[in-house]
């Protein structure tokens, strides 16, 4: 299977159906691992069970990374807060994944100087922080952080708030294109044979014997319904997790936690590298950090009382919120709200219904079984590899055997298909190609030369990267092409509109797509960035479109 397609290829789905259907037929021996939820979660599992050989399958409602995967901070790092709470544990485990994550896709998971300034009377001082940051750096075996005095420390932050400036520390963490780490997970799970679908909703479980043993699903794209079994399911739908069980449920319950995001464009808000703030209304970190060539803020974190079923978008509080400390902490830029791109939120799943504040709660995933179906949710990013190998461990029961050994394996394939493109690329555009699209950079590459060496003004996304994710990974609609597979749709003014007719193009060469059906597909996009991806409020000073 090494040459597999990436995944259900957009002009293949029919054929990744029937292949569903076909194995996961209660007369064929079903699949052995049957994954719910195509956030990094589910991609995770479906990574480790396919590299173990089990037939494994992934079925995802909307389309991959659509739920919290693609809404995060985009942080892959150990979480220097959750030290502070005393969360050693998950730290040290972050960290060592950060550093795997670092070493095996670099040009999808890189590193990024996190700066945190020190004043006058405040909390914590600079040799407090400076031990915080020795423990965090001793979990890596590396010595990142120092501290710089003002004058030093301004070099790296010349924008910021100096009244009261004694200085800062700098230390190293890392960042992601998040719904990129999924698609990349997913790919890589499908070469080792695995089957990745979207657009097909899990309605119902099937039993038997009081026993889960497959699912009733739901073709969103051509309303097919089918029934399809396997010796395990995986319930891996993060903030949804509880939709997903029978009446009979009576395990742990999901706390839906809101955090939404500011982005900016880089020329507006200029950091070389992420600066913490601390919010005085709440003592919370709020981060400014750069990234794919446009500044982002974030994040909120409070009670999601909205229904599941809709997609989150920011309030105008949070807007305030983040806008007031960026506001109070770069006086000298005289920012606007008018500044403001775009905005995303996203939902953490995090277990349990305690009335303790939201920053307050534990990270940490949680792993549980109910008739005979394991239900995972909670953790990060970061730790997706971690989190699958649990899970994994708590199916055995229900599979013949899974291999222990190669736990410390890589996820990623480092090893390149015959016949790869030598590519005339300067150093950093190799690294992001082979970052994102592992084993396919070269079959990027040759998008390229249809679209010339080009990035799209104000990101580093490249048009080959758009005419290739057209071509070949599983973009079913416009948004999935602008939010997910890239990011244009949070980088670019009034989500790419500028660019409409040569994404159009695209869309129609690659994808077939008629004028109607572009014409929907933009109808349905406007209506979705207005209400989710717009500033709330704006729309009178243009942000909408
Ligand atoms: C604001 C915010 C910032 C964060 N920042 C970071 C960070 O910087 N670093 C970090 O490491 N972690 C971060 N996290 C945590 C991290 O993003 C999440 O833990 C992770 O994305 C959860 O992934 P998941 O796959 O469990 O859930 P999701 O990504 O939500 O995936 C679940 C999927 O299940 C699908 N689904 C639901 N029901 C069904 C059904 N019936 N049938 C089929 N599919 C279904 C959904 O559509 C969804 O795509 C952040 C979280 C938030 C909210």
């Amino acid at each position: 299977m090494q040459n597999a397609a990436p995944f259900s290829l957009a002009n293949q789905r029919r054929e990744t159906w029937e292949t569903a259907l076909e194995q996961g037929s209660r007369t064929s021996r079903g699949w052995d691992i049957l994954v719910v939820g195509g956030g990094i979660t589910g991609a995770g599992i479906l990574r480790e069970a396919a590299r173990r050989g089990l037939s494994a399958a992934l079925l995802e409602q909307k389309d991959f990374a659509w739920g919290t995967s693609s809404r995060s901070s985009k942080m892959i790092h150990g979480g220097l807060r959750y030290l502070l709470s005393g969360d050693v544990k998950l730290v040290r485990a972050s960290v060592r994944e950060r550093d795997q994550l670092l070493a095996q896709v670099p040009g999808l998971v890189d590193p990024l100087g996190f700066l945190f300034s020190h004043y006058k009377g405040r909390f914590p001082g600079p040799h407090l922080f400076g031990g915080l940051l020795w423990v965090y750096d001793l979990f890596s075996g590396s010595g990142s952080h120092h501290y710089y005095p003002a004058p030093e420390y301004l070099f790296f932050a010349p924008n910021i708030d100096q009244h009261g400036l004694k200085g800062g520390n700098r230390y190293l963490d890392a960042v992601v294109d998040d719904a990129r780490l999924v698609l990349r997970t997913i790919q890589e799970a499908c070469a080792d044979g695995a089957l990745a679908i979207n657009y097909v909703r899990v309605q119902d479980l099937l039993f038997a014997k009081n026993r889960v043993v497959g699912v009733s699903v739901k073709d969103e794209i051509t309303g097919k319904e089918a029934d399809l079994f396997a010796r395990v399911m995986i319930n891996a739908t993060g903030v949804w997790a509880d939709q997903l069980h029978s009446a009979r449920y009576a395990g742990p319950h999901i706390r839906p936690l809101r955090g939404s995001h500011l982005v900016l464009p880089l020329w507006k808000l200029p950091v070389s590298q992420a600066v913490t703030l601390r919010h005085p209304v709440d003592k919370r970190p709020v981060f400014v950090f750069p990234w794919e060539g446009a500044t982002i803020v974030g994040t909120t974190d409070l009670d999601h009382a909205e229904s599941l079923n809709k997609e989150p978008k920011i309030s105008p509080l949070e807007i305030e919120y983040l806008f007031d400390i960026v506001r109070s902490q770069f006086p000298s830029l005289r920012l606007e709200k008018g500044d403001i791109l775009s905005t995303y939120a996203g939902i953490r799943p995090v277990i349990g219904g305690s009335k303790k504040r939201p920053s307050k709660e534990k990270r940490d995933h949680s792993i549980w079984e109910q008739d005979g179906m394991i239900s995972v949710s909670g953790g990060k990013l970061t730790t997706f590899r971690l989190i699958a190998l649990d899970v994994l461990r708590a199916a055995a029961p229900f599979l013949s055997s899974v291999d222990e050994k190669d736990a410390f394996a890589d996820v990623f394939h480092q090893e390149k298909p015959a016949g790869t493109l030598p590519l005339p690329l300067n150093h950093s555009l190799r690294r992001r190609l082979e970052g994102r699209y592992g084993r396919h950079d070269g079959q990027v590459m040759q998008c390229e030369r249809e679209d010339g060496f080009e990035r799209i003004p104000g990101t580093d996304t490249l048009w080959a990267e758009v005419r290739w994710a057209a071509r070949s990974e599983a973009v079913m609609h416009l948004e999935d092409l602008l939010l997910r597979r890239t990011r244009l749709g949070i980088l670019l003014e009034k989500g790419g509109i500028a660019y409409f007719d040569r994404i159009r193009d695209i869309c129609r060469e690659e994808l077939g797509w008629d004028l109607k059906r572009w014409e929907d597909e933009v109808s349905s996009y406007k209506r979705l960035w207005d209400a989710c991806y717009s500033v709330p409020g704006n729309e009178e000073s243009g942000s909408s479109i």
